[in-house]
């Protein structure tokens, strides 16, 4: 991607404006001044940090603390590639094969397999970070496609890969901080779990030194982090499944996670049929019920994780999922772009 087609990309993300036209506000120690400030380099996404401080040079220190910790968490959930002295999910998919060879890993780690265990088992395996052979196999074709066109994988490549996906033969030493496969062709891939679990990091980080203000964007996994220093909260966007500029849904948020799946993201199109990212564990075949799901709740690796999952369920399965969760809305856009949501999501919806 080009860094214009980025920028717009990264702007269409996520709408990210005050209800008031203000673009000062008054905060205790003064003026403070709307910011903005694209990342491009982690997580094979933009990330968008917009937010309010005195001047360019204080919100730019924020911006930096972001960033650092942002590579950090962006090395240690890499399955693509080794970094020197780091033991990431690839080391792990490379060389934890069997308790003799259990791998210690960074706490943070730890914590996103334990969280997507758990994430698992509440939706009966419809996210599933054990999916990695089967996702490895799409990853490929879609990678090999040329000008988006490409082959399919064949249904006996797919279904040998399914046989290690099994989440239980991923083994968490807790108080050695160690993780093994029992299973050694087994492939982690934390791509439905990751980003939103660093966004939601990344925003208690802001909260526990008092930053206020912002909002926080990693490629589609929204966070905000307290209201304007004037009291106003953020309008936040659901980005357009057809890349039209105007915005299905615009919900007023103020320390809230905004997380969307779309098939109109990372896709190639073969004999006419569109092959997107999201891949329903049950037919090991992307899940063709949904353009997006959008979830709203108050944390962002939840909001990651169930936007994956639903997307592989059927509207009733979906809602009954919801139901087991406090606090969690949702908008489904289907295929024929109308739309579903919960009372919840209608609950933050301001008019458009
Ligand atoms: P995005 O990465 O665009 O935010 P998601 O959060 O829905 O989208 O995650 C999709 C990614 O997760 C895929 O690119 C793939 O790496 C991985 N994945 C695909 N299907 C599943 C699944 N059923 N369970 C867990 N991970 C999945
Ligand atoms: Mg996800």
């Amino acid at each position: 991607m080009n860094m214009k087609v980025k920028i717009k990309s990264a702007l269409l993300a996520v709408l990210l404006v005050f209800s008031s036209l203000s673009i000062c506000a008054c905060g205790k120690g003064g003026k403070a001044e709307k910011y903005t400030e694209y990342i491009f380099d982690y997580f094979d996404t933009v990330t968008t940090v917009t937010g309010y401080a005195e001047n360019k040079s204080e919100f730019d220190k924020v911006v930096e603390t972001l960033s650092t910790k942002m590579k950090e968490y962006h090395r240690l959930f890499d399955i693509y590639n080794d970094y020197k002295g780091v033991n990431n999910i690839k080391t792990l998919n490379d060389k934890a094969h069997g308790e003799g060879n259990a791998v210690e890993v960074d706490i943070s780690v730890i914590e996103l397999l334990e969280f997507s265990k758990e994430m698992h088992a509440l939706t009966g395996g419809k996210v599933n970070i054990a999916l990695g052979s089967v996702t490895a196999l799409w990853h490929s074709y879609r990678v090999s496609a040329e000008d988006g066109e490409g082959e399919v994988p064949s249904e006996s490549e797919l279904l040998s890969a399914s046989e290690h996906c099994d989440i239980n033969d991923v083994v968490i030493l807790k108080d050695e901080n160690k993780v093994y496969f029992t299973d050694p062709a087994l492939k982690l891939d934390v791509g439905a779990t990751a980003k939103g679990f660093a966004t939601e990091k990344l925003a208690r980080m802001l909260e526990s030194e008092g930053i206020s203000g912002y909002v926080l964007s990693l490629g589609g996994n929204v966070r905000t982090v307290g209201r304007s220093p004037d009291g106003e909260k953020w309008n936040v966007g659901v980005e357009s499944p057809d890349g039209e500029e105007t915005y299905p849904a615009l919900l007023a948020l103020e320390r809230e996670a905004l997380v969307t799946s779309g098939s109109y993201r990372r896709f190639y199109v073969s004999d006419g049929v569109n092959y997107h990212h999201i891949i329903d564990p049950a037919t090991l075949f992307p899940s063709d019920r949904y353009k997006s799901v959008s979830v709203v709740c108050n944390d962002a690796s939840l909001g990651d994780a169930l936007s994956t999952a639903l997307f592989n369920m059927s509207l009733d399965e979906g809602r009954k999922l919801v139901s087991n969760f406090e606090g969690v809305g949702v908008l489904w856009i289907k295929n024929d772009g109308n739309m579903e949501t919960t009372a919840l999501f209608d609950k933050y919806s301001v008019k458009n």
